[in-house]
Order: C-alpha cells, then sequence, then structure tokens
C-alpha cells in the first residue's frame, strides 16, 4: 500500500503501546515500536500477545535515554506519527528512583523530540502528558487553562516533558501535540497500581488464594478512564493539522474505597470483610483529588469517552479470574 502510514510507538509493550498499537494496526498502520532489551526477552510482548498483536508489529532495540539509538531508529523507520508513551510511570516508584524518573520521563522527552527534529522533522508527535501535573490541584475541574503543582518525581517529571513538547512547537514548528490524560486502566493495567492491584486482589480472595487486601489512602480521588478510550484520543490528535494540547477525562471523579467496592460487589463479597489499610502504602506527598474536564476535546476531536468505570473494574475483575482461575 503505497499510503500506508509508519507510526512509531515508544513504550509499545506498556498497557497504552499495546492498545495503542492495536487500534493503529485496525486502521492500516505500519506499527513499529522500541523495546528494552532483556535477558528474558518473553515478557517483553506479554501484553501484545494479549491482544493478539505480536506477530503484526516491528519492535526495535532501544531505550529512551539513548539518543544515538533514537536517531538511527527513526531515520530507518521513517515515521508519520511518533508516540512517545515511554516512562517510569509509577508515582511512587518515583520517590525511589527519582534521577532514574527524571533521565527517562523528562529528558527522554528531549531525545526522542531531537532525533524528530534531526531526522523527521515534518512526523507528527505525540507526548503522554499526565493529570499528576496538576497534584495540588489549584482549580476543582482541571482543564488545559488550569496551573500545574506536581507533588511527586514523577509528577515535575512529566511537566519537564509536558513543556518540552510545547516548546519544540513554538522553537521548531514541529506537529508536536501532548494530551494530558486523567488515570486509565484496564486489564493489561501494571499490577502496582491501585486498580489491577484491587481487581487482582478481589479475584485472589474470591479463588481462595487470600484472605485480605492491604492498601493505603483510599479516600484518595480519580478520574478513572479506559486505556481503550484514551488511545483513541492519542490518535485523534495527530489527525488534526494543528498540534495542541488536550485533557482527556471523564469528567467524573470517585475514590479508591468506592472503585474497590465495585470490584468486591461484582464477586459477591463484602469490602470491609477483607480491607486492611497499610501506612506503608501511603505516599511521601499525595495528589487527593483529580477531575477532568474534558470539554475542549469533546469540541475539537470529537472524543467522548465510551467505558464506565464499573464496566471497566468487571471486566478487569473477570480477566484477573480467568489469569489466575
Ligand atoms: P506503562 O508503565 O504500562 O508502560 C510504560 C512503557 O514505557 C513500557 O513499555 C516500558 O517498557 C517503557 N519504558 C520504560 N522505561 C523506558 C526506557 N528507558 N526506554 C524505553 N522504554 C521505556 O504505562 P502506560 O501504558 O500506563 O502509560 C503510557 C504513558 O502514559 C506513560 O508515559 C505514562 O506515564 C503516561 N500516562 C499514563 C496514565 C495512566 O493512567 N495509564 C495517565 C497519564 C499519563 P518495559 O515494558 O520494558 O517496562
Ligand atoms: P496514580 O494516580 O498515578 O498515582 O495511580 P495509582 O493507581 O498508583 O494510585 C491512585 C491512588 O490510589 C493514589 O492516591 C494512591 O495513594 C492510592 N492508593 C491507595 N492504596 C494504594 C495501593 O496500595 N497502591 C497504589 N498504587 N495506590 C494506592
Amino acid at each position: 500500500m503505497a499510503d500506508r502510514k509508519t507510526a512509531f510507538i515508544t513504550g509499545i509493550t506498556g498497557q497504552d503501546g499495546a492498545y495503542l498499537a492495536q487500534l493503529l494496526l485496525e486502521k492500516g498502520y505500519r506499527v513499529t515500536g522500541l523495546v528494552r532489551r532483556s535477558s528474558t526477552a518473553e515478557i517483553n510482548d506479554l501484553r501484545l500477545k494479549w491482544l493478539g498483536v505480536d506477530k503484526d508489529v516491528e519492535l526495535i532495540d532501544g531505550d529512551l535515554t539513548d539518543l544515538s539509538g533514537l536517531i538511527r531508529t527513526i531515520k530507518d523507520i521513517r515515521p508519520d506519527e511518533i508516540y512517545n508513551l515511554a516512562a517510569q510511570s509509577f508515582v511512587k516508584s518515583s520517590w525511589q528512583q527519582p534521577l532514574l524518573t527524571g533521565q527517562v520521563t523528562a529528558i527522554g522527552v528531549t531525545n526522542i523530540l531531537e532525533a524528530m527534529r534531526i531526522e523527521a522533522p515534518e512526523a507528527r508527535f505525540y507526548q503522554a502528558s499526565s493529570s499528576e501535573m496538576y497534584g495540588l490541584i489549584q482549580e476543582d475541574m482541571q482543564s488545559e487553562t488550569t496551573p500545574f503543582y506536581p507533588r511527586s518525581p514523577y509528577a515535575v517529571a512529566k511537566l519537564y516533558g509536558h513543556w518540552i513538547t510545547i516548546n519544540y512547537r513554538e522553537s521548531f514548528n514541529l506537529h508536536a501535540s501532548s494530551g494530558i490524560l486523567f488515570n486509565h486502566e484496564s486489564p493489561l493495567r501494571g499490577i502496582e497500581f491501585v486498580t489491577r492491584k484491587v481487581t487482582d486482589g478481589v479475584a485472589r480472595i474470591k479463588l481462595g488464594l487470600e484472605k485480605e487486601l492491604r492498601l493505603g489512602n483510599i479516600d484518595a480521588k480519580r478520574d478513572w478512564g479506559h486505556s481503550k478510550d484514551y488511545v483513541r484520543a492519542m490518535w485523534l490528535m495527530l489527525q488534526k493539522d494543528v498540534a495542541d494540547d488536550y485533557v482527556i477525562a471523564t469528567g467524573v471523579t470517585t475514590t479508591v474505597r468506592d472503585m474497590c467496592r465495585i470490584a468486591f460487589e461484582h464477586v459477591g463479597l463484602n469490602l470491609e470483610d477483607h480491607l486492611v489499610i497499610d501506612p506503608d502504602l501511603f505516599r511521601p506527598a499525595e495528589v487527593d483529588v483529580l477531575l477532568g474536564n474534558p470539554a475542549k476535546a469533546k469540541a475539537a476531536l470529537g472524543w467522548e469517552p465510551e467505558i464506565t468505570l464499573q464496566q471497566m473494574i468487571v471486566e478487569m475483575v473477570e480477566a484477573d479470574l480467568k489469569r489466575l482461575g
């Protein structure tokens, strides 16, 4: 196909990378992605395998911190669209590994932008920005114009990535957009994040493998959506002639406690019988509440979420029951 577009995804082995690869393949793209070399190669494409697309993508060894490798890769692949999803993405780990988080999640963005500027300045670029940048929220509902107040080394690093993306757009006229995505989950979410920890824990309790579920601050509130809906928004952003920044959220916020309740109730268990609050799981600084306003994305991209929190948690519990059963 002469007009077949090529996409390059960093973080293709992650949750969003896998769903995005699936979406772009369905749209007829040639899909390429960066993978970190590992001594246990088979874990690299686990999520891609789950979605049945592992054989359809081209994986290239590399690391976001390795600029010369990125330059060579972009030169070889000649991508039309670059999605920068790679990151040290877990907030709690960012206090344990603040420098690594800065090197990957912040400076890594400049590396990939430099590679694009040098080898593919006509390509379109997507940066995975985060609602964590709002941190100690400055407005009840956060939009593209809400001031940022990051509360973790992860969020500080993401803020750098966000602004360097805007700066390269303004400085070099690159088609560089950033999506300020609120929390989004799926059966492919990493086990360390609270939704997946809960759905995995509930499945284990239901199957008699565990008795309790240990959590930290269950009063925290998040605006949770589904990764499948959110990767569609990434693609839509790059189809616009003019690059811009967009909040992607559902506009509904829920406590961790109520999210847990959905999971327990789905399998006929009582949350209070199994939940243990563990002070070690609290964070040095917390983001108490996040609630996004997706009005701009709706108006400009025609984007709206299709999957509710209830539907998603049920899907995740069922997937974990199947995995463990
Ligand atoms: P995941 O943690 O599931 O995936 C992260 C990906 O980055 C993995 O493919 C990982 O590879 C890769 N990666 C990590 N370090 C490097 C590195 N040094 N070089 C190359 N690749 C690397 O994250 P998600 O899919 O959930 O999120 C995608 C992006 O969106 C991330 O940038 C995240 O911070 C951001 N984001 C996510 C939100 C969410 O709720 N999910 C909300 C807002 C933003 P490996 O498989 O080898 O570990
Ligand atoms: P985050 O918003 O990117 O940090 O996503 P997480 O899923 O890691 O955390 C969401 C919220 O759940 C945060 O406010 C956490 O403090 C809270 N939380 C409570 N208990 C836990 C837990 O055991 N694990 C995780 N990951 N988060 C927890």
